[in-house]
């Protein structure tokens, strides 16, 4: 395929005007440039992208709906789905390099991360959703003598898929790879600010051998591009990550034109509560700071509040300073994986407005709270870790997400204050408990209103197995594990006469 190895592109920094396109029937669909999309690492603008309106979506949303309709992909034997999703995965594995620059490109994500965790990371989830494919059944019972009854799961059709910038290739094949290995057409919209990684990945599946349409993808804008996919009369479904009032418009949107069914991975406000038992300092304060400095913070799981036992405030803030001052930012192509860029300008200034207010209402700023000098770093956009003591309960960086590496810390004196003070209003998304005391342990976790509870770590790697989503404002549904391969069915009842 020449097209295909012509598009490799050169990861050199001062190359400009990358190409980026739609696809559609499974080809490239190249489209009249119209959103510059900037690099975060230096701000600079390195292509447009174009942006598919009610017609471009159309086009797609039909395409996917006459690939669905056609049956080449979810009527022919399940096995042979589950080998087609294999056959990509192993594709996009030996296709890391190309990918990971990619990734690293215009994102947050520095490219030996990309390389080492993110595509690796999405060839093994494309995988264990391929062993859903052909290991699911329905049901059959006796309803009565006279008749049997059947229950036949079958997929829902199209479904709309959504994809944040925090890790653009994982991300997408949380939501695209248990659709796809349900039977089901799929038509993504990446992120307008990472839109390059998933177009290597429509082209890799086309390799791969799943039937053009099955899977398309369009570039733009959420309120053009994303809000006409989400209206689309022939969408059967919704898979969406991003943050909380986003999901209140897909929401909104397939309400008003469905009503059709969403999954939505919201925003986060994750808790951290540290109890003095634990065992090993050091290593607590590692995993706290990782928990807030991985991706410069942008990840809807961060652990955002620190919420610690007194007698430990002032050795573990100790600790974290120094974990904080070891970072170093850097472009996400320098090697050696550096402190991660803020994802956009807008997004910078969001997170300084934010620590801004939250000092006019009384936080201490611990350290960091301002922006890395550009002349210092070479320009970009980079905020240092920040730790922000936190006297009263209603301070704008308790009640809101952040996105950002900014740790909030509030101390508590025992057991039932901690769990007062890790519960928050609107967001429930992920916890994290560090104590050396099982019982503890469990007790805490049982009374946590949060989707995910690490103990005595933090932060998801491979388990796909587990489920993942939000209680509270973070979600509706789950993805990943068995729950999210079942989400993208619908089943239908059969009843047959059998009397004789
Ligand atoms: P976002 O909501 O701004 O955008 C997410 C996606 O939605 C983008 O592709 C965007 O173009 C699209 N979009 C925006 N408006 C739309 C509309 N009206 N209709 C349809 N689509 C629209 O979120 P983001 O800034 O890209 O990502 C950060 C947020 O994502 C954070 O809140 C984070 O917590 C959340 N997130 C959640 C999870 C999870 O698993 N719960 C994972 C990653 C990120």
């Amino acid at each position: 395929m020449p097209a295909f190895d012509s598009e490799r592109i050169a990861f050199e920094p001062d190359r400009v005007a990358i190409p980026c396109a739609h696809f559609i029937a499974g080809r490239r669909v190249e489209g009249e440039g119209r959103l510059p999309v900037a690099r975060p690492s230096d701000g600079r603008v390195y292509a447009e992208l174009p942006e598919a309106g009610e017609v471009g979506v159309d086009e797609a949303v039909s395409d996917a709906s006459r690939a669905f309709r056609c049956g080449d992909w979810w009527r022919q034997a399940p096995r042979e789905r589950g080998r087609i999703l294999r056959r990509w995965a192993d594709l996009i594995e030996a296709d890391v390099d190309e990918l990971a620059k990619l990734e690293a490109l215009g994102s947050s994500r520095p490219v030996e991360q990309a390389r080492d965790w993110d595509v690796p990371y999405t060839a093994e989830g494309i995988r264990f959703f391929a062993e859903f494919a052909d290991k699911h059944g329905g049901e059959v019972a006796a309803t009565a003598a006279s008749s049997l009854g059947m229950q036949i799961a079958e997929p829902m059709g199209v479904v709309a898929a959504i994809a944040p910038w925090n890790f653009p290739l994982a991300m997408t094949c949380w939501k695209i790879a248990p659709a796809l290995a349900a039977g089901n057409s799929v038509v993504l919209k990446p992120s307008e600010l990472t839109p390059f990684s998933a177009v290597r990945l429509a082209q890799l599946a086309i390799r791969a051998g799943m039937p053009p349409g099955v899977f398309n993808l369009v570039q733009g804008s959420g309120p053009v591009t994303g809000e006409a996919l989400c209206r689309h009369p022939q969408i059967d479904k919704v898979t969406f990550t991003g943050s909380t009032a986003t999901g209140r418009r897909i929401m909104t949107a397939c309400a008003e034109t469905g009503p059709r069914p969403v999954t939505l991975e919201l925003g986060g406000k994750s808790p951290q509560l540290v109890f003095a038992d634990i065992p090993d300092l050091d290593r607590t304060a590692r995993t706290l700071a990782r928990a807030i400095t991985g991706n410069a913070g942008q990840v809807c799981v961060a652990g955002s509040r620190l919420v610690i036992e007194r007698s430990l405030l002032a050795p573990m803030v100790e600790r974290l300073m120094a974990e904080f001052a070891s970072l170093a930012p850097g472009p996400t192509w320098q090697s050696g994986s550096p402190f991660s860029p803020i994802i956009s300008s807008v997004q910078l200034d969001r997170i300084a407005a934010t620590v801004g207010r939250a000092r006019d209402a009384g936080a201490e700023v611990l350290c960091g709270g301002e922006r890395f000098s550009p002349q210092q770093e070479g320009g970009g956009c980079f905020y240092r870790p920040t730790l922000l003591a936190i006297g009263e309960r209603d301070n704008p960086a308790i009640a809101e997400e952040i996105f950002g590496p900014v740790l909030t810390v509030q101390t508590f004196e025992n057991e039932e204050e901690a769990l007062a003070l890790a519960e928050h209003e609107v967001y429930g998304l992920a916890a994290g408990v560090h104590t050396a005391d099982l019982s503890r342990a469990l007790r805490v976790v049982r009374r946590l209103s949060a989707g995910t509870v690490w103990v005595n770590r933090y932060g998801r790697s491979h388990d796909y197995i587990l489920p993942t989503g939000g209680y509270k404002c973070s979600g509706i549904g789950r993805d990943l594990g068995r729950a999210a391969f079942e989400a993208n069915l619908r089943h239908k009842s059969v009843l047959i006469d059998i009397a004789s």
